[in-house]
């Protein structure tokens, strides 16, 4: 029997991309989100075409294309602004769709809310997951509203810090990566228009995506540990970027002390033993999360919702499904953990035969073959 009603747990890419693409296959869909407002930040994203084939999927592509900076190569360059290469990336989302596009993550956001009203999906911000049974063919779940009540399965998207996933009895846990990263939305000059990534400087590399036709997000890969230095955040980022030529020389001189920035550790999770107990499924970086090397965090997030979407819509023993499709996701993820832990190796352990244009290369090439 397919699934007639879901709880989604989390309102972020995952969270949502489910809860839309279960409701557009005829699924009475609950998501709650523990956050009260729930629109996002506005930092910048990286996402990459198989991001949006599956927003594509679920009828969302328009209005994302429309608020961001779509292109297909990448430049890369000595800390000193001398070019290295420009490599054009692979379109893993297919040859009709950017192989890249920068936005705004809160824009992003704002779109599949949209949609999720549009739907009619029926949303509780404020409220969590406190804690699930599995009862013969049905979860009970309890709510922080304090209401108990039955689904047929639960999709716990609940992030990398996911309670649900030891709640599932799920020992592996997110690890450090060994960086930390400064970002800040910033304005652009003109023939910044693809991402320029800068290796070799005094920091682990530095770089930019365009979001818009004026705008990038910057970032810094740097020490997980913001030293302290008595620096204010925009001083911070400011003395990190220090010494970098090209356009970061440009992108420092327009950071002041009313730019947004965050910073953050970066760390990294892959759960090899199984994503679901009984009808609990954990999926996104509730069970993989990838240091942001090559940008696949929301495309791998959004290709598990759909196709969860997919096998949770089928006829058959629920526990056969849900185990196939862990086994359709997790080598496809798995490449992707690897390369970018791959990349964060040869950040941290500079070494002589390092080539993160042909991991990078490489790695989505594989994506868009095997989509
Ligand atoms: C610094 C950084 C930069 C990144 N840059 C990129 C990039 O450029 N491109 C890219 O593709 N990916 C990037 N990623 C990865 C990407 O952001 C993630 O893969 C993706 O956002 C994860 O989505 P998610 O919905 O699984 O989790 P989250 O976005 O973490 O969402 C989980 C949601 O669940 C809610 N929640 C948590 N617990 C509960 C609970 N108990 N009950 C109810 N709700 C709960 C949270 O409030 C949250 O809204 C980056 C990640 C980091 C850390």
């Amino acid at each position: 029997m397919s699934a007639a009603t879901v709880l989604v747990v989390g309102g972020g890419i995952t969270g949502c991309v489910s809860a839309i693409a279960l409701a557009q296959r005829g699924v009475e869909v609950t998501l709650v989100e523990k956050a009260s407002d729930w629109h996002g930040v506005g930092h910048g994203i990286t996402v990459q075409g198989n991001a949006l084939k599956m927003f594509r999927e679920i009828g969302v592509l328009d209005p994302i294309l429309a608020k961001g900076h779509g292109f297909d190569r990448v430049r890369m360059r000595e800390y000193t602004g001398e070019d290295i290469a420009t490599i054009t990336v692979a379109r893993t989302g297919g040859p009709d769709l950017p192989a890249t596009l920068g936005a705004l993550r809160s824009d992003i956001q704002g779109v599949l809310v949209d949609k999720i009203k549009e739907l009619g999906i029926e949303l509780r911000l404020g409220t969590e997951l406190v804690s699930f049974a599995n009862i013969d063919s049905h979860v009970e779940a309890e709510l922080s509203d304090g209401t108990v009540e039955n689904y047929d399965v639960v999709i716990a998207a609940d992030g990398i810090k996911s309670r649900a996933r030891t709640l599932l009895g799920i020992t592996e846990d997110k690890q450090p990566s060994g960086m930390g990263i400064w970002r800040a939305v910033l304005p652009r000059t003109p023939d910044m228009d693809i991402s320029g990534l800068y290796y070799h400087g005094p920091q682990y590399k530095v770089g930019f995506t365009p979001i818009s036709a004026d705008l990038c997000y910057g970032y810094v890969l740097c020490d997980p540990v913001r030293p302290d230095n008595g620096l204010t955040d925009a001083q911070e980022m400011r003395r990190l970027m220090e010494g970098y030529g090209g356009h970061i020389e440009f992108l420092r001189s327009q950071i002041t002390e009313d730019t947004y920035l965050n910073f953050q550790e970066i760390e990294w999770l892959f759960v090899e033993g199984p994503w679901h107990q009984g009808r609990v499924i954990a999926i996104g970086d509730a069970v993989h999360a990838c240091p942001p090397l090559i940008a696949q965090g929301a495309a791998q997030c959004s290709e598990d919702a759909i196709l969860l979407a997919d096998y949770l819509t089928r006829d058959g023993d629920m526990e056969r499904l849900l185990t196939e499709f862990e086994a359709r996701r997790k080598p496809r993820v798995r490449l992707v953990v690897d390369a970018s832990l791959q990349l964060v190796d040869w950040e941290l352990h500079p070494a002589p035969d390092a080539d993160p244009g042909g991991v990078m290369q490489r790695s989505l090439s594989s994506l868009a073959e095997a989509a």
